[in-house]
């Protein structure tokens, strides 16, 4: 299809034809008759082609923390008029880009992706046939993990006239394909690191480091969060489409004294590189560590005595560190010179220390009310007693676990 055009001067107009059919205008008259039924055709195609409803197929996908391409694809179902595409990213990364292909061609090769949404309107416009599948293609190059949408806009068409456009209930948004994926299936044990790495970043989105120094610290790792996030996909939802990465490492020999898992926030050197590491020493097996974090829920000094508390534990610091701004989580850090809280907080009275360390542990009155989220986040969502009651019930916790900003998961009331 061309640009309209517009007759101005009507000498113009003669003296074109003039030198095309050299005509006076008897010959005009005539051109113009010959051409009529092909004109009256066309005016009809073009007319009924303009019937049609406005139309958008809204898509998202959550993207992990790993460097491949994201496709999200949808097939026509009738004859369509492509109009526009809308893009945008929860997280932006200047060496991402996105391709556009339609049934397999492309239409838009490696295009940035910028920092605000984009819409891009289409100039021509391009008619499809139904079944005409149309592929976006996200190159995620940064390896960082967001969650995309694109809106596909176009014109359903009908090619009859005075067809009324037929009323269509009101559909869902598509889910995310993750219902298919690997994550919703029972953990299975990788039997090789390679696939334990695999599985922590294409599956659970999570950034492992040194996996190959044990195996079975990984499959641990990698089962714990599995569970977390199979119980829980609002908090696997934070992990796999926050700006920042979630890192477990594991440590060949860190001192003993550091017990057999910790976690810290590596300090930025701009904003978007604050990383959540989780460090696991090896020094232990699984099996002695598990052993000594039972013994120390025993003794009432942490909160859980199950096998993935400690991961549960500092997940829970990731959820209360995305469930706030840059400014409140300085905020509630302020009493620590190195940014982590002193270890008894002025915020933390007798009374409450007392509630806290009975109904939850001692280690929750420590860095106040850091440690606190964490181990009220564990057994919340690990359902654990002490002394057979649920301390995360106990009203004066559950409203100090609200005004200090824990997160908590939808799937839990
Ligand atoms: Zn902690």
């Amino acid at each position: 299809m061309g640009f309209a055009k517009y007759i101005i001067n009507i000498d113009e107009l003669f003296e074109k034809f003039n030198i095309e059919v050299n005509a006076n205008m008897e010959d005009f008259k005539d051109y113009l008759e010959g051409k009529l039924d092909a004109i009256i055709d066309l005016l009809k195609q073009n007319l009924s082609k303009k019937k049609g409803i406005q139309s958008i197929k809204s898509m998202s996908k959550s993207i992990p923390a790993i460097v491949n391409d994201f496709i999200l694809e949808y097939t026509f179902s009738e004859n369509v008029m492509l109009t526009g595409i809308t893009y945008s990213q929860s997280a932006w990364k200047a060496e991402d880009n996105l391709s556009v292909l339609i049934n397999g061609s492309v239409l838009f090769d490696h295009v940035y992706t910028k920092e605000l949404g984009e819409y891009k309107h289409f100039h021509a416009v391009y008619y499809f046939p139904a079944n005409t599948t149309i592929t976006i293609i996200h190159h995620n190059h940064s390896g960082n993990s967001k969650l995309m949408w694109v809106d596909i806009e176009f014109v359903k068409l009908f090619e009859e006239n005075n067809v009324d456009p037929p009323i269509e209930e009101p559909s869902e948004p598509e889910p995310d394909d993750e219902d298919e994926n690997i994550c919703k299936r029972e953990f299975e044990k990788a039997s090789t690191v390679q696939e334990a790495i695999d599985f922590a970043r294409n599956c659970l989105g999570i950034v492992p480091r040194n996996y190959e120094i044990s195996l079975e610290w990984a499959n641990h790792i990698n089962e714990g969060t599995h569970q977390l996030f199979r119980e829980y996909p609002s908090v696997r939802d934070i992990v796999q489409n926050s700006e920042y990465e979630l890192v477990f490492v594991l440590y060949e020999k860190a001192p003993e004294n550091n017990g057999y898992v910790g976690g810290y926030f590596q300090p930025p050197t701009s904003q978007n590189n604050y990383k959540m590491i989780i460090g696991v020493n090896t020094h232990y097996t699984v099996q002695k560590s598990t052993k000594m974090w039972e013994q120390s829920f025993l003794s009432g000094f942490n909160a859980s005595g199950h096998k993935f508390a400690t991961i549960y534990h500092e997940v829970g610091h990731y959820c209360h560190f995305n469930n706030v701004s840059i400014d409140r989580w300085i905020e509630l850090t302020q009493y620590d010179p190195d940014g982590y809280g002193v270890e008894k907080s002025p915020q933390l009275t007798p009374t409450l220390e007392s509630i806290i360390s009975q109904q939850i542990s001692t280690y929750a009155t420590y860095w106040y009310p850091i440690e606190f989220v964490a181990e009220y986040f564990a057994v919340y969502t690990l359902r654990e007693k002490r002394n057979g009651t649920q301390g995360y019930d106990h009203p004066t916790l559950r409203n100090k676990y609200n005004v200090n900003n824990g997160f908590r998961p939808n799937e839990l009331t």
